[in-house]
């Protein structure tokens, strides 16, 4: 059992690395990177922080590893390039940022809280975004990976072999499931004052069209956070995710009273029911205000793991609840 020492509450943590399919030689490796972030953003609440930097620094965690579709080991659009998106949310006084169409910031995450703190603006992208980073002094990283590299020129034979059909990803996912290998990252927290945040980093969907922005930087799609309710991040197929304004459904769900595990399952079902030819690659995490944690997918993987006071280190997972039942 952690220390709480003087806190007033419970506080908890919920991290992801993304649905879609976890290959198994490189599942040590996924797990090992939500764990530590895990450990990272629980470590700001323990010492009485707020949510909203744990969710920051838990995705920074994330997008520094390698591992994940977002920051350093974004995936690449069809012209070869990384454009990388986040957004943050702070669930007390309902400020968000979020930053599109970045090239070269090393953590996008810390540029979406720039965006909410130093500017009037809630989204900014290209290279007014890119901008804002240097006039705040960003650290730069070149994203591109060698693992991302190989994945490109995988998934471009399949293109080019007229097997990546993008309206056609259902049958594509059967087909080719290392297509699927999204790797978002999110977090969302509870700190000691009661006050919950959402944080959600890409690098988007593999051999996006150059321009394409997913639901991970879109307040209410891929990320939301409200007091009166609790906190969701989002990871899978991100025009779904839009769509049904994922993020705040869930919320909405909790408003209602569900917990968040019956929240984030119901908004599964409900992709299941309301989106056709289901993609089945939808991953949400969710924390409540009473420090609930919720986590459900349909698609094959949801790498994610959650610290709380009751745990003496972080629990990882490759699965939770998955759903393939309608509403
Ligand atoms: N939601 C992201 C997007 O569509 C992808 C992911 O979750 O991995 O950009």
């Amino acid at each position: 059992m952690v220390s709480e020492g003087k806190l007033k509450g419970r506080p908890v943590i919920v991290v992801h690395g993304g649905a879609g399919t976890w290959q198994p030689e490189r599942s040590r490796s996924g797990l090992a990177g939500v764990k530590r972030a895990a450990e990272v953003g629980f470590r700001v609440l323990i010492r009485g922080g707020s949510a909203l930097d744990a969710v920051e620094e838990a995705v920074g965690v994330m997008e520094d590893d390698g591992s994940f579709n977002a920051g350093y080991g974004s995936s690449l659009t069809i012209d070869k390039r990384v454009e990388m998106e986040a957004s943050i949310m702070d669930g007390e006084t309902l400020q968000a940022g979020a930053a599109g169409l970045l090239k070269d910031v090393r953590n996008p995450v810390r540029l979406a809280r720039l965006v909410m703190e130093k500017t009037d603006h809630v989204f900014v992208v290209g290279e007014g975004a890119e901008k804002i980073a240097q006039i705040f002094g960003l650290e730069k990283r070149n994203p591109i990976s060698e693992l991302r590299l190989g994945y490109w020129k995988r998934q471009m034979e399949t293109l080019n072999k007229g097997k990546f059909p993008l309206p056609k990803l259902a049958e594509l996912a059967k087909a080719h499931p290392d297509i699927f290998s999204l790797e978002t990252v999110g977090a969302v927290a509870l700190d000691a004052e009661g006050n919950v945040a959402a944080a959600t980093s890409t690098g988007g969907f593999p051999l996006k069209l150059p321009g394409r922005i997913g639901d991970s930087p879109l307040i209410g799609c891929g990320t939301y956070a409200d007091n009166s309710c609790g906190a969701c991040s989002a990871t899978g197929v991100g025009e779904i995710a839009i769509r049904l304004v994922l993020a705040k459904t869930v919320c909405d769900y909790m408003a209602r009273g569900k917990t968040a595990q019956k929240a984030v399952e119901t908004a599964i079902r409900l992709v299941n029911t309301r989106i056709l030819n289901n993609y089945s690659s939808m991953g949400l995490i969710a924390v409540d205000m009473k420090g609930n944690i919720g986590a459900a997918h349909n698609s094959p993987n949801l790498c994610w793991a959650y610290m709380s006071t009751e745990l003496t280190e972080p629990r990882a997972s490759l699965t939770a609840k998955k759903i393939t039942e309608k509403l």
